[in-house]
């Protein structure tokens, strides 16, 4: 495993589903780093609803833009237990990481454009089925 539930849920008490998708989420991540050498720490698990909107608010101030509430991405695979982000400052792991990779260990990740200090992976794949994806 490359996190324990309890990293990845924390507070949040979760259901049979939610700890059978993130067992799974650790295990494919937890190979996938290991064959490249890492082992990144979980910067973020789970999200519920609330917690997905103050991860948005955060992000709006940090960017020194205005919070706009209707483009909180409601879809997102870490409130289905599905996806976790891991720390990547200056991006070497993402820059390790293939296409071929992601296929062999069935996960998906967000484009590293879009993710400038960590890598985000998923189980699901998203709408285009692509394994490197534009969130
Ligand atoms: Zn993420």
């Amino acid at each position: 495993m490359s996190f324990t539930l309890k990293e990845y849920f924390r507070d949040y008490t979760p259901n049979d589903d939610q700890i059978r998708s993130c067992t799974e989420l650790s295990v494919r991540a937890w190979r996938l780093f290991n064959e490249l050498g890492f082992d990144p720490v979980l910067t973020s698990g789970f999200r519920t609803k609330e917690k997905q909107i103050a991860v948005y608010k955060a992000k709006a101030l940090t960017e020194g833009v205005p919070f706009d509430i209707n483009k909180v991405p409601m879809g997102s695979q870490h409130m289905k237990a599905c996806a976790g982000d891991f720390s990547d400052p200056g991006g070497l792991i993402n820059n390790a990481i293939t296409d071929e990779l992601l296929a062999k260990h069935d996960l998906y990740r967000e484009h590293p454009m879009y993710t400038f200090n960590w890598v985000h992976l998923q189980t699901v794949p998203p709408r285009s089925g692509l394994r490197t994806f534009k969130p």
